[in-house]
């Protein structure tokens, strides 16, 4: 399902009519929430809009992401008041914004760019687009139709959007479009090698030793194909790891051999989880997530569970999932 021309042209207008606009992005945000949200408010200040660019969520972006270009556009969530026009990037729906979901809602216009499969298609104008790798090879193929501009920088952030969606080009929404997106992004001026450093090559040693320690806790039930571990509160504070750091850790359990899915249970502040989900290619956990409260992709989905306690978050995640068939040869 692609993106219909006369939704672009709208959004165009509705650009070239404001003088200023905030982009928003997802609570917990990842490499495509940060890189959409920067690349789009950098081309749009090129544009020359005033521009602010926010999540609900702490606005530092962990250190990994330090790198990425346009952090002067930062505004804390609690200190904005968007009014005329919001654009929305890389969120499934509404209640992804969090606390700034109301403050959303209350825009004169929204612009929904995405391409998550359970997008709710909110807002004035949708460029939603369920086969694109990433939010930011969206924004990458409709720029010149809004009238945007690309330079450096916003290839820099696009590329980290595109690089960290497809797991350095390798998940199952990985396609020829998105290689060729990619090779247009580095003869723009992204470098490969030194944004594999910096997104891939930047974890601390507190971070590399929780990994350890929840790689040796991992249990793995052949039945099912599931593998998963119980991340507590107490545990980043012992490594000293901040909670927004541990948005890959999940990608430490999916190398294992014969695993069919991968979850990793995150306890939050207030006492409740979080639980990040990954498949392979042939299981769909997305449906999985969206029966439990969440949402997400076929292969890469979360929620966070209404139980009280890991054991009965465990139980409800096995509730859902299916157990593969057995009798492959009938
Ligand atoms: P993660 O495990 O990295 O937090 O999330 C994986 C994917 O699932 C992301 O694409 C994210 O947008 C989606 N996702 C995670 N949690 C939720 C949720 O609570 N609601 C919805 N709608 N999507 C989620
Ligand atoms: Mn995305």
């Amino acid at each position: 399902m692609g993106i219909k021309r006369g939704e672009v042209g709208r959004a165009r207008r509705l650009i070239e009519e404001s003088e200023s606009v905030a982009v928003l992005s997802h609570q917990n945000p990842d490499g495509d929430a940060f890189g959409s949200a920067l690349g789009l408010g950098l081309m749009l200040r090129r544009a020359g809009l005033k521009v602010k660019v926010s999540w609900p969520d702490q606005i530092e972006p962990p250190q990994k992401y330090e790198f990425l270009p346009g952090k002067e556009l930062l505004i804390s969530h609690a200190n904005l008041r968007p009014r005329g026009l919001v654009i929305a990037v890389d969120c499934a729906n509404a209640s992804r914004l969090g606390e700034l979901e109301d403050a959303m809602l209350e825009a004169n216009s929204i612009i929904n760019i995405d391409h998550h499969p359970d997008n709710s298609m909110f807002g004035t104008v949708k460029l939603v687009d369920v086969d694109a790798s990433a939010t930011a090879e969206i924004l990458y193929k409709e720029a010149g139709d809004l009238g945007l501009e690309m330079d450096r920088d916003i290839a820099v952030c696009l590329y980290t959007g595109l690089v960290t969606d497809t797991g350095r080009f390798q998940f199952s929404n990985t396609s020829a479009e998105t290689f060729r997106i990619a090779s247009e992004l580095v003869e723009l001026g992204a470098d490969p090698n030194r944004l594999y450093e910096e997104i891939f090559q930047g974890d601390t040693l507190s971070y590399m030793r929780l990994t350890g320690e929840l790689v040796s806790r991992a249990v793995f039930e052949p039945e099912t194909g599931l593998v998963y571990v119980f991340m507590p509160q107490e545990e980043l504070r012992r490594f000293g790891v901040e909670m927004n750091e541990t948005e890959d850790l999940i990608d430490s359990l999916r190398t294992l051999r014969e695993h069919r899915i991968a979850a990793l249970f995150k306890e939050q502040d207030d006492g409740r989880i979080r639980v990040s989900l990954r498949s392979r290619a042939d299981t769909d956990i997305g449906t999985v997530a969206r029966s439990l409260g969440g949402g997400g992709h076929r292969a890469a989905a979360g929620y966070t569970s209404d139980k009280g306690s890991f054991e009965e978050a465990l139980q409800e995640l096995k509730g859902e999932i299916v157990a593969p068939r057995r009798d492959s040869g009938s």
